[in-house]
């Protein structure tokens, strides 16, 4: 029987990994290990929009890097009615003190008024999680709708969720100008998630041990990219980040202090600081207090 050469010095990954599970910063030389791409080009070197096709190599980034010259299409975005969404509850309900109202955004203008981008995964409490499971899940804790834009899953598929022109519900508290995009998995393989009860804790790992955590597949990556290259071009948007980020920096009056749940997860967030990086956005911990304040 052969054995992966690198097994024992990444235990972590699987031997069917590719580029280390970083498909955008990363390059996949041999099968082996991840490799860094080449360097960026410095400003005395022609930039990529000066390069031929031809002069690409086989690495994701280099592509991606010159795709984001040129404006790009609406990527195919399976709509509500073709999933089959219900219909959201739009009587208000009130939960931990704040509404969980369907209310309209305070603006038709909506590249105005969005400035970032948050990615959630959906985490270990739904196995083969799809946005029908989400919505009813998110609207039997009153939610009044899914509460995340846009959902990916695992085979690139994107999916319409709440409407743009909808007060978000996907950061706690009442903030505006965040577009929300949930990857459909459970993308935090030491379970930082799991917060309560120790026991079910346990129970929980035990569960998910037996069916293994979800792996960020690479159509999933690509889906994502063409996603939030098209919001960016579409709204401008200025701040990136994890929810657990941009919740870090939104705090409002101690109600997410107990929530210690890691959201997107550590495989989530390497795709975070990827994207992060290529599109040039801002760390959510750099908002402006006007930012943070938008629109209230
Ligand atoms: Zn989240």
């Amino acid at each position: 029987m052969s054995v992966d050469p690198l097994a024992s010095e990444y235990p972590f990954y699987t031997p069917y990994n590719y580029a280390g599970n970083k498909p955008i910063s990363k390059i996949d030389l041999d099968g082996l290990q991840e490799a860094d791409k080449e360097p960026a080009p410095t400003p005395e070197q022609p930039t990529p929009s000066n390069t031929t096709p031809s002069s690409n190599t086989n690495s994701t980034n280099n592509i991606k890097q010159n795709q984001i010259q040129s404006p790009s299409e609406e990527p195919k975005i399976i709509s509500r009615s073709e999933w089959g969404a219900k219909t959201p509850n739009t009587s208000p309900t009130t939960v931990g003190g704040k509404p969980k109202t369907y209310a309209d955004i305070p603006t038709n203008n909506l590249s105005f008024y969005y400035h970032s981008i948050v990615i959630h995964h959906t985490g270990n409490l739904n196995n083969n999680p799809t946005p029908n499971k989400i919505q009813n899940e998110q609207m039997k804790e009153s939610y009044a709708d899914v509460a995340y834009h846009f959902l990916i899953d695992k085979d690139g598929n994107i999916y319409e969720g709440r409407p743009l022109d909808k007060m978000q519900a996907h950061v706690a508290g009442e903030h505006h100008g965040l577009i929300g995009i949930a990857l459909l998995g459970d993308f935090d393989s030491t379970n930082e998630g799991l917060t309560g009860n120790p026991f079910i804790k346990i129970l929980k790992q035990a569960a998910e041990y037996a069916l293994g955590d979800s792996k960020i597949s690479d159509k999933m990556v690509e889906a994502l990219f063409n996603l939030v290259q098209y919001l960016n071009q579409e709204y401008g948007i200025k701040y990136f980040g994890g929810h657990k980020e941009f919740q870090e920096v939104l705090n409002i009056e101690g109600i997410e202090k107990g929530d210690n749940r890691f959201c997107p997860g550590f495989e989530g967030m390497d795709i975070v600081s990827d994207l992060r990086r290529t599109f040039k956005f801002a760390l959510p911990s750099t908002m402006t207090n006007t930012d943070k304040n938008w629109f209230k």
